[in-house]
């Protein structure tokens, strides 16, 4: 079960000094510059810390090397792009990481003042979305069956669990076929907005046409939620603002995760879909 940063542990590198070329200068790309890296690595070290078996922590020395190589091999402008393609880098590398808190430092960087050093730091993780499918024209099962592939092939994206798909009938506009409904539990590297980018290309390459509010639809993915955060952007609400209302939404996510809590109306998956068969308004 995924934990909150809180109860993460912390494996500390700091202050590893790289030679590398990154830089807005030309100068900077020919000639490299001092780089200093510091990373805190989050992961769950209580397995390792019991059995004394690195394979269930992450080992720091290898985290080093891959950081080490990663700056050289690259070459950026922006110590900001450095940081960030290196931080998935390593998320994606390192199976036992759940995030990681990465500090880029240029000491010599050419500003022309006696600074001491400028840097960047950031944080990136693990973060878990899920998504619900729908589908109800053409073959139902396969345009599913490839969303949930291309979810999986997309490399910020791991499908970790997918529900049953159940048969369900139309919602909002009934004069259309019946849906085949399911719900992917994904572990993503992709911010709330750029996975819906991702979900809009998968139904794209599914051929789905929006001629219709509601109407029929190759392929219809939506985020339910993401973490426990709570969006409210024009073209993104999270969680999604009428899935207390769909049964095909519910059944499936209490099946992968009864206890999982709506962030706002603070009832579990499993009451959401007791309270609207039962006919209870959330
Ligand atoms: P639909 O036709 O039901 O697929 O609705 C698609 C539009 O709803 C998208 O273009 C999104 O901008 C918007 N939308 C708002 N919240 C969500 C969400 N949680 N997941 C997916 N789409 C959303």
């Amino acid at each position: 079960m995924k934990k909150s940063k809180k109860e993460w542990d912390r494996i500390y590198i700091k202050n590893l000094e790289v030679f590398a070329r990154h830089g807005v200068y030309p100068e900077e790309n020919k000639l490299g510059q001092k780089f200093l890296v510091n990373a805190v690595l989050y992961t769950h070290t209580r397995k390792a810390g019991l059995k004394d078996d690195l394979t269930k922590s992450v080992h720091y020395g290898e985290a080093a090397y891959f950081m080490d190589a990663y700056m050289k091999e690259h070459t950026f402008q922006l110590i900001e792009t450095a940081a960030e393609q290196m931080a998935r880098a390593v998320l994606l590398q390192f199976p036992n990481l759940e995030g990681i808190c990465l500090e880029i430092a240029k000491p010599w960087a050419p500003v022309g003042l006696p600074l001491e050093s400028v840097s960047v730091e950031i944080e990136r993780s693990w973060h878990r979305a899920f998504v619900a499918v729908g589908s109800n024209l053409g073959e139902r099962e396969n345009h599913v069956e490839q969303a949930i592939q291309a979810l999986d092939q997309c490399e910020d994206c791991r499908v970790e669990q997918v529900s049953n798909l159940i048969v369900t009938e139309p919602y909002g506009v009934t004069d259309q076929p019946e849906f085949l409904n399911g719900m992917i539990e994904l572990r993503t590297l992709l911010e709330p907005e750029e996975l819906l980018e991702q979900l809009h290309k998968i139904e794209q390459e599914a051929g789905r046409e929006r001629l219709q509010h509601w109407g029929p639809r190759t392929l219809d993915l939506d985020i339910i939620f993401y973490d426990h955060d709570v969006i409210d952007l024009p073209r993104l609400q999270i969680p999604h603002s009428d899935m207390q209302n769909r049964e095909f939404v519910l059944e499936p996510l209490a099946e992968l995760a009864p206890y999982i809590r709506h962030p706002l109306f603070l009832k579990t998956a499993a009451q959401m879909l007791e309270e609207l068969r039962s006919g209870k308004i959330s």
